[in-house]
């Protein structure tokens, strides 16, 4: 397990999570150290490319497997204290959360033949004890207070509609619905916005919000989008090719973030960028877990890569307010020139552009 900070506060820690997929030609790796805490009652995002893991990381903790699980987990999990073992998702109901992923398409998970009220009063009937006859009513009052909580319509008609008939956002909202009456205590949201138009998308975002801070759920938010992440979360994690490179609180990360990848993110996003300043291209592929480069996996791409960063792997190094995975991050905010590492070892100066 690598180095880290570990939070006693945290209701989810994940420590040094690997992952690997069983393949005729052997164990192929997917995930190498994911290592993050995520508080409970707020919003916790995790950003970085395609491939970088943040979909099977979330998998892994909660069992949430494709194809259902042919891989190898291992790894510290601790909810409330308390070690879990990873992929149990609710088994144990003493000492393991009940986790719920919501992805793009909420058609993919809706039933077609289910109007909107059954879809709701179903996932009830088996998550809140409310089976037998003389608890229909109560289901009914429960769904339709539900459907208030997530800004939909409670009415007899709308009760009775088929998904077809709901636009994409009244779609993501139902699906958002039964997550909340299925009582689950983590919700993973997977890119749950990039299909909606602007002004839906802010709305969903914003029920997120709302079932971490007034709910009391954990929310994770998986997304490539950063200006929606600044919108939203209270934390930061970002990885790249399997391992966690740089988690901190939000207001920390995005006035100064350390992680040399974290800050060409932000570059690279329009709306992110300074101001005055061109947008940047991060240069380069991506790299895949299966097939990192040795030493540190950004080091192909790095501005800042030095020898030691082709031969030795960084650990995650615990700092204020977070942790980032660097020989030679940016310095702390507020630390400026007097940064001892940079100092040290010859590294590119804080004010260097990359792609240069
Ligand atoms: S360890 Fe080196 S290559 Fe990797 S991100 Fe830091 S400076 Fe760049």
């Amino acid at each position: 397990m690598s180095n880290t900070a570990r939070n006693r506060y945290s209701d989810l820690e994940i420590h040094g999570l690997e992952m690997s997929a069983h393949h005729p030609s052997g164990e192929i790796p997917v995930l190498h150290d994911i290592t993050l805490n995520i508080p409970s009652a707020q919003v916790t995002a995790i950003v970085g490319e395609s491939g970088s893991g943040k979909t099977m990381s979330m998998r892994g903790i909660s069992g949430l497997l494709p194809g259902g699980g042919n891989f190898t987990v291992r790894g510290d999990v601790l909810y409330n204290g308390r070690h879990l073992a990873p992929g149990t998702n609710g088994a144990d109901s003493e000492t393991s959360p009940k986790f719920a992923m919501i992805f793009q398409d909420p058609k993919k998970v809706l039933n077609p033949g289910l109007r909107v009220g059954q879809h709701l009063t179903e996932v009830l009937r088996y998550a809140s004890g409310f089976t037998g006859r003389d608890s229909r009513l109560q289901r009914i009052e429960r769904a339709q207070e539900i459907l208030g909580r997530v800004d939909l319509p409670t009415d007899r008609r709308f009760f009775r509609s088929f998904p077809h008939e709901l636009s994409g956002g009244m779609q993501q909202r139902l699906v958002i619905a039964c997550v909340v009456a299925g009582e689950n205590d983590v919700l993973i949201a997977d890119e749950a916005i990039t299909a909606l138009d602007s002004r839906t998308a802010a709305r969903i975002l914003d029920l997120f919000h709302d079932i971490a801070g007034n709910m009391g759920k954990t929310v994770v938010y998986i997304s490539h989008d950063l200006k929606t992440v600044e919108r939203i979360a209270s934390h930061v994690a970002v990885l790249y090719a399997g391992y966690t490179v740089e988690y901190r609180n939000s207001r920390d990360f995005f006035s100064m973030p350390r992680h040399p990848y974290s800050r060409m993110l932000m570059e690279s996003h329009p709306a992110l960028r300074d101001r005055g300043r061109p947008l940047r291209i991060i240069p380069g592929e991506a790299v895949s877990p299966a097939d990192p480069p040795p030493g540190c996996p950004f080091h192909p791409r790095c501005p800042r890569a030095q020898q030691t960063c082709r031969e030795v792997l960084p650990q995650l190094i615990p700092d204020t307010g977070g942790a980032v995975r660097c020989h030679f991050p940016y310095p702390e905010k507020g630390n400026g020139e007097k940064d001892s590492t940079r100092k040290n070892s010859g590294a590119p100066g804080a004010g260097e552009q990359f792609n240069e």
